[in-house]
């Protein structure tokens, strides 16, 4: 089936305009924003929403990247063309520039959005890993307020999330601190495919101590995205090649990769192993200064 289900259609004029559109037509509404994600399931009948709110109207309020109170704030409606471009991104957190450059194809980095992305909650998807390393949180917005939840804790499992019905995704929230630096490493079976496997990681040191990691894994079945013991590994430590080793033969123990088209699970455990320790040597370099 390649033709969507009939579906009503709403363009939202404001945020505060989605939300109440969202509380009118209740659970069987859903926003589109660059739509890469939704209408593709629309087309196989995965998905069958009965009224779409569009939000692209939306981009003047919701797009943008900006630093706010010692973090990097992202707009829901920013497109992943713009973190890819962004020096202000770049400038903290290479991690986003180097998972930019793998995600899919110009076509797709055009139109697809970041709240899009960590919204469809795709176990492959590169940026929940990214943001999970970044140790971000979100911004979700209702009719009663707005409330922040940490990255971490943002999916609930494949393909979702915390996002309530009348609930809306408005920004990405990265705190930035001293001495960072942080690295995406990912193998695709083609350019501009999803992961087979893929490991990002942020690392900040004081002098040769690593004070704090976050590492995130994406397409290995981690949970929230995370290598929580290869973290736990590290943290307090020495940025040595012996700590990093260890690190990826737990990211690589502890995840659970299933067998796919993609590849056999035992591949893709090697993968994560092997990417988290490619990741954290960039990383642990760029925080030294010795790696651009
Ligand atoms: C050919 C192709 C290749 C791809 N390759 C990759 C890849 O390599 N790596 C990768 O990570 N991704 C990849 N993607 C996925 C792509 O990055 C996402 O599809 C896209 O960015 C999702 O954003 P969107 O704005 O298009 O979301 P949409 O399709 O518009 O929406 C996706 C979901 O999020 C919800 N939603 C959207 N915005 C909000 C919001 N602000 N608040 C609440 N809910 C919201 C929608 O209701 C829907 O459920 C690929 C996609 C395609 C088509």
């Amino acid at each position: 089936m390649q033709v969507p289900a009939p579906f009503g259609y709403e363009r939202a004029s404001s945020v505060d305009d989605a939300i109440a559109l969202l509380e009118r037509h209740g659970d069987e509404a859903r926003i589109v924003a660059g739509g890469h994600s939704l209408l593709p399931m629309m087309k196989i009948r995965l998905a069958r929403p009965e009224t779409l709110i569009d939000i692209n109207d939306l981009e003047a309020q919701l797009s943008y990247l900006r630093i706010e109170d010692g973090e990097l704030r992202i707009g829901a409606m920013t497109r992943h063309a713009d973190l890819l471009d962004s020096a202000l991104a770049a400038e903290h957190f290479m991690l986003f520039r180097d998972a930019e450059r793998v995600i899919a194809d110009p076509i797709v980095r055009n139109r697809g959005t970041i709240g899009g992305s960590l919204c469809q909650a795709d176990p492959s998807e590169d940026l929940s890993a990214a943001f999970a390393a970044a140790k971000a949180s979100v911004v979700i917005r209702s009719s009663a307020g707005e409330r922040i939840v940490p990255v971490a804790d943002f999916h609930e499992g494949p393909y979702q999330t915390v996002v309530g019905d009348a609930e809306m995704l408005t920004e990405v929230r990265v705190p930035i601190r001293p001495g960072g630096g942080s690295a995406y490493e990912k193998v695709e079976r083609r350019v501009g495919d999803w992961a087979i496997a893929a490991s990002g990681v942020c690392v900040w040191l004081d002098g040769d101590t690593i004070s704090d990691v976050g590492i995130g894994l994406a397409a290995v079945g981690a949970e929230h995205f995370l290598a929580a013991e290869a973290e736990a590994s590290l943290r307090g430590g020495p940025a040595t090649a012996e700590a990093i080793a260890e690190a990826g033969r737990l990211a690589a123990e502890h995840c659970d990769p299933v067998s796919d088209q993609r590849g056999p699970a035992d591949y893709k455990r090697h993968l994560a192993g092997e990417l988290t320790k490619r990741a954290l040597t960039r990383a642990v370099a760029r925080a030294r200064g010795e790696q651009a």
